[in-house]
């Protein structure tokens, strides 16, 4: 078990948020919370909500706070959260992580550590213009770093793998633009809390050695 497990882990998109949370759940009983999925599966759905954040994350920018937040506090209500979280996405602004300790504190679930994944641009948008997603299972590949066996062909479930539409090189980079505007201030905001645990190893199993010793 991981002693500190009520988590959040920040990077900009690219830097492994999801693929770490992935083998990290394999392992442990912790709920992924990861807002994208969420307004994805909106999306998909056709949903009021869906409708209104796909022309925002088609551009890379953000859905606005009160609505990331409402989800997220609603997910952190049930049940299964008693056994630890990765948010993984959000909080993205400051104003999201106030949100965020007000519910965290009405919950009674205290935040334990802030994972900042810290990746070198040129590398981010190598990896984000060659990621690969599976439409049926969410398994995450890389074309590049971490090719399927067969290509566009899940090795979990034999899904179709497709690219994300705002993983195009231009919304790619929008998209690490805004995390420097909006969502880097965050560092200095986790770090003044004392919670901060900065890594800037890129390999996936060094990654999760050095959390699990981190965490344990
Ligand atoms: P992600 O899968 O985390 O890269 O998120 C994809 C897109 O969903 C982002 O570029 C935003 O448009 C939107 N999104 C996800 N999480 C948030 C958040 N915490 N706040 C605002 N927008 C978000």
């Amino acid at each position: 078990m991981l002693k500190q497990k009520n988590l959040i882990f920040i990077g900009a998109p690219g830097a492994g948020k999801g693929t770490i949370s992935g083998v990290l759940l394999e392992k442990y009983p912790l709920v992924h919370i990861s807002t994208g999925d969420i307004l994805r599966d909106e999306i998909k759905r056709d949903t009021e909500l869906g409708r209104q954040a796909a022309g925002l994350m088609k551009d890379g920018k953000l859905v606005p706070d009160e609505v990331v937040a409402g989800m997220v506090r609603a997910r952190l209500a049930q049940k299964d959260c008693d056994n630890g979280f990765i948010l993984d996405g959000f909080p993205r602004t400051v104003n999201q992580a106030d949100l965020l300790a007000a519910a965290l504190k009405d919950l009674g679930r205290p935040l334990d550590r802030v994972v900042y994944l810290k990746v070198d641009d040129e590398l981010l948008l190598q990896r984000l213009t060659a990621r690969q997603g599976c439409r049926k299972c969410g398994a995450i590949y890389n074309k590049l770093f971490m090719p399927s066996k067969k290509p566009g062909v899940c090795d979990a479930c034999g899904g179709e793998l497709f690219q994300r539409p705002d993983d195009s090189l231009e919304t790619a980079k929008n998209r690490l633009a805004v995390f420097y505007k909006q969502t880097s201030p965050l560092i200095e905001y986790y770090d003044r809390q004392g919670k901060l645990l900065t890594l800037t190893a890129t390999d996936k199993d060094e990654l999760v050695a050095l959390i699990e010793k981190e965490l344990a």
